[in-house]
């Protein structure tokens, strides 16, 4: 699909913190693009309202009791409306230019595996889609000889400072790791955190799940399956390092001992601009990096004790097979019930760690397989929480 000299282009989850900061870029060049589709989960307000503003051809709302509002909202505009799951996925199969992935959780899967079978450019944020589904998705990015362009900030960093070498050139990728809003607290003090100290990000804005995540740490066990899945180097040879300043996004060290890194204010409107343009650079009005002024830069390993989150992932990828979509839905479960005060912060590891011990399904071989779990995992993490004090 293209569009006169405008570039195409598609943002599912539009209405979230990463999908409002694409559309914050597209403003800065807006006769660059097109607007295809805007989609949201519930929010018709804020979906009717970018969708007036960038004239986008299409509007879905996963949420199909939301229709009546979205399509009165958009009464008299030339906006298509659409509502429910399935109508994400033909508003992917329309086939722009460029995608951003930016839904919340394993939902986006479906629309961003439908974006790389029209073997465009999928620009993915959405790491759950590819922790519960990495395989499936690499080989269907592979298959219609898609373009998947990282924009978590640590894996966009790695696909730059890739630019200097090659993936067999590589020795050892690290990814950075802030350490979230408890880095220093002892596991006493973290029994008793609320939802909004946990969703109080130090360095980052970002949505209310993946805050929780940065918060447990699980949001870097999560990246380590998802740059397991991009970057193919061997998981021993994926570290983490806590970097309390979030400067360094990540590096690369090559067989040479030459390590490239990858720096730059915390700003994700940074990483989606890297994405957005590709392989070109664009001008943004993010605030340039001033080393001077931040004076020191601090590094530490990760506690695994305090956080285990880690280890979990690691041995999920080890595992493989079901093991990584259990974890992913298990702690979208966890964390949900821990934002709606229905289990305490540090249980939500807990809960995401016996219901891999507890579960254990055939390999899956293809999507239905991986909602089969996905789905069961949510209906026995939603019954212990409900049951079972953890
Ligand atoms: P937000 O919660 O801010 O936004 C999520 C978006 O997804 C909203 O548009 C929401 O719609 C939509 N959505 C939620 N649930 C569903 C559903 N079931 N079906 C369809 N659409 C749905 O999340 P973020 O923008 O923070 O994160 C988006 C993704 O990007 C996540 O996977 C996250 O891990 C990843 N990411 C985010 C970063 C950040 O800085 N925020 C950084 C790196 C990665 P509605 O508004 O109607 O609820």
């Amino acid at each position: 699909m293209t569009q006169g000299a405008a570039r195409t282009i598609s943002i599912f989850g539009a209405t979230g913190s990463v999908g409002t900061s694409t559309l914050d870029l597209i403003r800065l060049e807006r006769e660059k693009y097109h607007v295809v589709a805007l989609t949201a989960n519930s929010d018709a307000e804020g979906l009717a309202k970018l969708a007036r503003e960038f004239d986008a051809e299409v509007a879905v709302i996963a949420d199909a009791s939301r229709y009546e509002t979205l399509k009165g909202l958009l009464a008299g505009t030339r906006t298509d409306v659409a509502a429910g799951p399935e109508k994400l996925v033909d508003a992917a199969r329309l086939g722009a230019d460029w995608t951003m992935a930016a839904i919340v959780g394993c939902a986006g899967l479906p629309p961003t595996l439908a974006a790389l079978q029209s073997g465009k450019t999928v620009a993915l944020a959405n790491k759950e889609a590819l922790v519960s589904a990495g395989d499936l998705m690499m080989a269907q990015a592979r298959e219609a000889n898609a373009t998947l362009l990282p924009v978590d900030s640590e894996h966009n960093a790695i696909f730059q400072c890739l630019q200097g070498g090659r993936i067999d050139q590589v020795r050892k990728i690290t990814l950075t790791a802030s350490g979230g809003p408890f880095r220093t607290w002892s596991k006493e003090q973290m029994a008793s955190v609320t939802p909004a100290q946990a969703v109080a990000h130090p360095n980052w804005d970002m949505g209310a799940k993946i805050s929780v995540d940065s918060a447990t740490m699980m949001n870097k066990g999560l990246e380590l399956i998802e740059a397991h899945h991009l970057f193919p180097v061997g998981l021993d040879n994926i570290d983490i390092l806590v970097h309390p300043q979030s400067v360094i996004h990540s590096m690369v060290e090559y067989h040479d001992c030459s390590t490239l890194a990858q720096l730059g204010s915390p700003d994700m409107r940074i990483p989606i601009a890297s994405a957005l343009a590709w392989p070109e650079r664009m001008k943004t009005d993010c605030v340039p990096l001033d080393l001077a002024r931040i004076g020191t830069l601090d590094f530490e390993a990760p506690d695994v004790d305090r956080f285990p989150a880690i280890k979990l992932a690691r041995s999920a990828i080890e595992a493989g097979g079901a093991v990584p979509a259990i974890l992913n839905a298990a702690n979208e479960i966890a964390v949900a019930a821990f934002l709606s005060g229905r289990v305490q912060f540090l249980e939500i590891t807990k809960i995401v760690s016996r219901m891999i011990d507890g579960y254990s399904p055939p390999e899956p071989n293809d999507l239905a397989d991986i909602f089969a779990i996905d789905k069961e995992t949510r209906m026995r993490a939603t019954a212990m929480i409900e049951d079972v004090k953890v």
